[in-house]
């Protein structure tokens, strides 16, 4: 078995070669120049959600496509990587919400859906809906204590309407999860103070909007990637494998990890079929694969974690990408088009991405990119149709959204992602607590990825480095330790 020596470089595996996984990998040989560092990855492509896919011979995103602009995070990264220049801005980004058979544009004055002092959504809200929300109520208790859903919370407030035809469309475009279910403390930091200090949220909603931090602030608020946010693995694993890091990493494909136990000399990780296991010896551990598989992984070394792990629900969802024939498009209103779920459609938002990124506009004169978004949480059934068949209805539902039958798909594809997006319910932040916590007390563990402290590419990135940094200064003590 390989144990750390202080005359041997130190050996870390990370598990899990999406984003939180390569960038953690990339902190590590970066942090600690003599450290060596595996990766596995269960699949046969690193990236995770980051993916592009050939549709009518174009390579487009049917994962994550856009990133936030105003956490620096993302784009501070693909500079580091050296593709500062490929970085790209929105040609548009007034997006809709496809409300009652009409799109309106989504109103700018609100936060997550919640309307700021003023915010103009008529035609959106009916008068009275619109009313309600102006009248906005006081929670029974004045200030609250403990985390409660969005829905419920806001709904109290303003009305069931700014829940269902704002806040919900919006969230579910994050989180594909359901407002009466996620927790106002984890997906709305600013109006859970406001909500514990009895604050008006229409007045701090005013107040974070006017702080710049949105639409309007004159920053751009979202950034891609020439050619897709799927280069992004692509550059992290060039930068792994190539120059400087190349000989310190190993990047191991189809590679499961199914176990992980924690001895004295460190931990064994268990790769490979049952047929023909394989324990790979290491330093240091960052796990960071979505929450359902660190909850296994974590059953023997950190049970209390593992437990609180698997109390993480996800969403499933699925990505319908369209190559249409231009001749024949109607003209598409601004970005794309969010869906409040009590419409009854199956799309939950559209992405007009050749309107959207003029990268993808460039790829064909003939051709249109766009894709639907389907799935909710709770609603898996809904996906349980044949690919043919989710195109089909995506289609209609886009034709009928914009007012006109849309000509028959060139080429289409269904990227479907089976439990994709975690779900930050009630009582979130508690439960990571407790995570981190069982976690801590594992020397040389760490825990990255999109379950824990944000789901958006920036906040990602920020759990694989810190992850990454943890790990660096933990095999430095067990260096120390070592050498004692
Ligand atoms: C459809 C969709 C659209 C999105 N759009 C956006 C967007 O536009 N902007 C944005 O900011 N965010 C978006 N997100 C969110 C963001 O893309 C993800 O939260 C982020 O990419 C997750 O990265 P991760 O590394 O935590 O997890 P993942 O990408 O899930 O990577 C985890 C990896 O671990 C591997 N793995 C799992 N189990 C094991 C095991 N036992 N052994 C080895 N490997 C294992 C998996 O195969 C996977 O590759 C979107 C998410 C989805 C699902």
């Amino acid at each position: 078995m390989f144990a750390l020596r202080t005359d041997l470089n130190p050996h870390v595996v990370v598990i899990g070669g999406g984003l939180a996984g390569l960038v953690a990998a990339r902190e590590v040989v970066r942090g600690d120049p003599g450290a060596r560092v595996t990766v596995l990855e269960a699949t046969d492509r690193f990236g995770g959600k980051l993916r592009l896919e050939s549709v009518a011979g174009h390579q487009v995103d049917v994962g994550a496509e856009a990133m936030l602009a105003v956490r620096p995070e993302g784009v501070d990264l693909v500079h580091d990587l050296g593709a500062g220049s490929d970085l790209v801005t929105p040609a548009t980004t007034s997006a809709s919400i496809w409300s009652r058979g009409a799109l309106y544009a989504v109103p700018r004055a609100t936060l997550m859906g919640v309307p700021a002092v003023g915010a103009e959504v008529s035609g959106l809200l009916t008068v009275e809906e619109a009313a309600r929300a102006e009248a906005e109520v006081d929670w029974p208790t004045g200030a609250v204590a403990d985390d409660v859903s969005v829905g419920d919370y806001v709904e109290a407030r303003l009305g069931s309407a700014v829940v269902d035809r704002l806040v919900e469309p919006l969230l579910g475009g994050v989180y594909a999860g359901r407002a009466g279910e996620l927790s106002l403390a984890a997906t709305m930091p600013a109006l859970w103070q406001a909500a514990r200090a009895g604050e008006s949220l229409r007045t701090v909603a005013s107040r974070v909007l006017g702080a710049g931090s949105a639409p309007g602030s004159g920053r751009p608020m979202f950034a891609g990637i020439r050619g897709g946010m799927g280069r992004l693995p692509e550059l992290l694993r060039a930068d792994l494998t190539g120059g400087e890091f190349g000989a310190r990493v190993w990047l191991r494909e189809n590679t499961i990890a199914r176990a992980l136990v924690h001895h004295d000399e460190g931990f064994a990780v268990l790769v490979g079929p049952t047929t023909d296991e394989e324990w790979l010896e290491a330093d240091a551990v960052v796990v960071a694969t979505p929450a359902p598989a660190a909850a296994r992984l974590l059953t023997a070394v950190a049970p209390r974690g593992a437990r609180a792990l698997a109390a993480i629900p996800t969403a499933s969802s699925a990505v319908v990408t369209m190559a249409l024939p231009r001749a024949g498009m109607p003209a598409l209103p601004g970005s794309g088009f969010l869906v409040p779920g009590v419409d009854g459609h199956l799309i939950k938002g559209a992405t007009f991405s050749s309107a959207k990124w003029a990268w993808t506009d460039a790829l064909s004169p003939e051709l249109v990119f766009v894709r639907a978004s389907v799935g909710r949480a709770g609603e898996e059934s809904a996906l349980h149709v044949a690919d043919a068949d989710l195109v089909a209805v995506c289609a209609g539902e886009l034709g009928e959204a914009l007012g006109h039958r849309l000509p028959a798909p060139v080429d289409s594809q269904v990227q479907r992602w089976g439990g994709g997006l975690p779900q930050y319910v009630v009582g979130h932040l508690e439960r990571i607590a407790a995570v981190r916590a069982a976690v801590a007390a594992v020397p040389g563990l760490e825990l990255a990825g999109a379950a824990y402290e944000g789901v958006g590419i920036p906040a990602v990135i920020a759990s694989g480095t810190t992850a990454g940094r943890e790990t660096v200064q933990a095999v430095r003590r067990l260096r120390r330790t070592e050498g004692e």
